[in-house]
């Protein structure tokens, strides 16, 4: 049994698989024309996903900012700690979607 990389998802598999135990590309009884179109769609979907929690990490870090400006929490109060986190949490989600995304589309998409 050897150990494969995933068309897809990059990650590692049994080439004795049927399918990607993470991101279930099939890899059997496909001819490569086949196997092409579903992998188009698996970044499609992954894409899709991205982008939707890349929106969802904006809309946390502006959430927090806009109650961080808006309320003004005190100094060392635990508003302030959350409306902190919040933004950090949400922009580093966001970038690290936005540097998935870009990954996704060097990989010849
Ligand atoms: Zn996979």
């Amino acid at each position: 049994m050897a150990v494969i990389q995933c068309p897809a998802c990059n990650k590692r598999m049994s080439s004795k698989a049927d399918a990607c135990p993470h991101c279930e590309f099939k890899l059997t009884g496909l001819s490569s024309e086949q196997r092409e179109r579903e992998w188009q769609q698996v970044v499609q979907r992954q894409r899709e996903r991205l982008t939707s929690q890349s929106m969802l990490a904006l809309l946390m870090a502006i959430a927090a900012f806009t109650y961080f400006f808006m309320q003004q929490p005190e100094p060392g109060s635990w508003q302030l700690h959350l409306a902190n986190g919040g933004m950090l949490v949400g922009l580093v989600w966001f970038v690290i979607n936005r540097i998935r995304m870009l990954l996704l589309k060097r990989r010849g998409c």
